[in-house]
């Protein structure tokens, strides 16, 4: 397993695998709510989301996540709707 993606601000820090920032994938709809659709083309949300798509759904992040939240799914669910936004 590759060490990388560390969640900063995410209560519990998540050092996992595929230098995928968890808690940023996850928050992408929020951003954009605030920021609006243009969250699409910035270029750091870009390469947030373009590095979730290495998600290997090993579930380490699930064993980490004081939540139980089901981060893979929560962030396939994200990729498919950056796609969508990026292609209006
Ligand atoms: S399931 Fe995906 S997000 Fe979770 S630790 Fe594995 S590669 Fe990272």
């Amino acid at each position: 397993m590759k060490k990388g993606h560390l969640a900063p601000k995410h209560p519990l820090p998540m050092r996992i695998t595929e230098e995928i920032n968890i808690q940023l994938a996850l928050g992408i709809k929020y951003i954009a709510k605030r920021i609006g659709p243009r969250a699409a083309e910035e270029k750091n949300w870009k390469e947030i989301m373009e590095k979730a798509r290495n998600c290997s759904e090993c579930g380490e992040c699930l064993k980490r996540c004081p939540f139980q939240l089901p981060i893979p799914d929560l962030i396939k669910e994200n990729i498919a709707w950056y796609d969508r936004l990026r292609a209006q």
